[in-house]
């Protein structure tokens, strides 16, 4: 095996992984670490034409394979654990090529989980070639960490098919994209129950790019608008009334995969950071000569381990089709983002002046790490998430000690 620099080979070792899994990690580190020309060129350009780049490269080279349900599963298992270990290098590598993967994933999942065999002859061997590029489009203006306060409206026409106004906020791919998976408000019950799952093709009439956004780590990103935007009865994805628990079913599996991503950032940031601590002199020694560095960087390789092992056990009891799983993935999620914070906020320290300058190894970390305690479940949103889940039987058990 080649020498990983994006993953802990001890973490591999684990049960949690079995020889196929560590195979992924091989091959996919192999493939960042000879990606380094593309890396710089992706930097030079518009966030949409590196976009549009990353994700044809990445279906090209075979990393999406696993969104065609008939190109089976030989080369490369789709599972969480794979797709945890994918984004972990990818992030260790690029930003770019992380978000490239994770959106298409994110908007290709729904498809192969909840979509008739036609819909998913349609749509995934082209996302799994990188040829069709999706968004998935849940959020407005109005209704961020609310998810069942989506007002878009899907309203039944006279022959069958929906008419879909109102907007969509902050839609990761949302310029670059082919297709989007549009959560609307079809009414077949109150608040999340009268939620339904369309996908939409982006030149659909009625539906367009509203504002582009710049963000403190630029992407495609976008507002969306729908103005009496027709879509046919076939349009919707799994039945009416479902959207919610197709983007919640979702959301669920995609929160450890942040994690994920965190931890190949802060892995990034925690190497740079002891690479630096090696080399610089500070008085008559070097910087990891102090007692003070060398607790920065434990605390740093604490907190790596943990957020590893999480990620790691939560996508486990997914794949091995734990009810709880979703409680391990907001743990994961919840813990991997923040002290990927911390992390990175800590090499910046360690860097001095050199780790603030623009597009330095850690300036770049410290903008692209930020949004990930946003989005797919902010960080306050993942905590009542795991309060809910918390075992009252253990309380019960514990009334006579209080
Ligand atoms: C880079 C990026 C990419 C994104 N990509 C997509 C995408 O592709 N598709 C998509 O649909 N959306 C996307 N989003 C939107 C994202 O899902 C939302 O930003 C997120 O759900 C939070 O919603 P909000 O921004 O409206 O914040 P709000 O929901 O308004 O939250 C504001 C603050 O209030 C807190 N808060 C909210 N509710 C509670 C509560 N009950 N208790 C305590 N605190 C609370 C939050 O934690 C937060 O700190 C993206 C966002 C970002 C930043």
């Amino acid at each position: 095996m080649s020498q990983l620099t994006s993953f802990d080979p001890e973490i591999l070792q684990l049960p949690f992984y079995d020889e196929r899994h560590r195979r992924l990690a091989d091959a996919v580190g192999t493939w960042c670490d000879d990606r380094a020309d593309l890396w710089e060129e992706i930097r030079t350009e518009s966030p949409e034409k590196a976009g549009l780049r990353l994700v044809r490269r990445l279906g090209e080279d075979g990393w999406l394979a696993f969104l065609d349900p008939d190109a089976g599963e030989e080369g490369l298992p789709g599972d969480l654990r794979a797709i945890c270990l994918l984004r972990e290098a990818l992030a260790y590598a690029e930003d770019l090529a992380d978000f490239a993967f994770s959106i298409q994933t994110l908007a290709a999942t729904p498809l192969l989980r909840y979509g008739s065999e036609a819909q998913q002859r349609h749509y995934l061997p082209r996302m799994a070639t990188g040829s069709l590029i999706g968004a998935f489009a849940v959020s407005e203006e109005e209704a961020g960490s609310d998810v069942a306060a989506v007002a878009l409206r899907a309203e039944r026409d006279a022959d069958g098919g929906y008419l879909l106004n109102g907007q969509k906020a902050w839609i990761a791919n949302g310029s670059i994209a082919d297709v989007y998976l549009v959560i609307a408000r079809t009414g077949e019950g109150p608040g999340p129950l009268g939620l339904t799952a369309f996908l939409v093709p982006a030149d659909t009439p009625g539906v367009r790019v509203g504002k582009r956004l710049d963000a403190l780590a630029p992407r495609s990103f976008a507002h969306l608008v729908f103005e009496d935007c027709r879509v046919p009865a076939d349009a919707v994805l799994g039945r009416p009334g479902k959207g919610f628990v197709i983007a919640m079913d979702l959301l669920e599996r995609f929160r450890m995969t942040v994690g994920a991503a965190a931890l190949g950032f802060a892995r990034r940031a925690a190497d740079t950071a002891l690479a630096r601590a090696r080399t610089r002199r500070i008085g008559t020694g070097k910087l990891i000569d102090l007692q003070l560095t060398q607790a920065t960087l434990a605390d740093m390789d604490v907190q790596l381990n943990a957020a590893a092992l999480l990620v790691a056990r939560a996508a486990w009891e997914a794949d091995r089709g734990s009810r709880r799983f979703a409680r391990h993935s907001s743990i994961a999620k919840l813990y991997a983002t923040e002290e990927a914070q911390r992390i990175v906020d800590s090499a910046v320290q360690l860097l001095g002046a050199s780790g603030v300058v623009k597009d330095g190894v850690t300036e770049r970390l410290y903008r692209q790490i930020r949004s990930l305690r946003i989005y797919e479940g902010t960080s306050e949103v993942m905590r009542l998430t795991i309060a809910g889940t918390l075992d009252t039987r253990r309380a019960a058990r514990a009334v006579g000690d209080v």
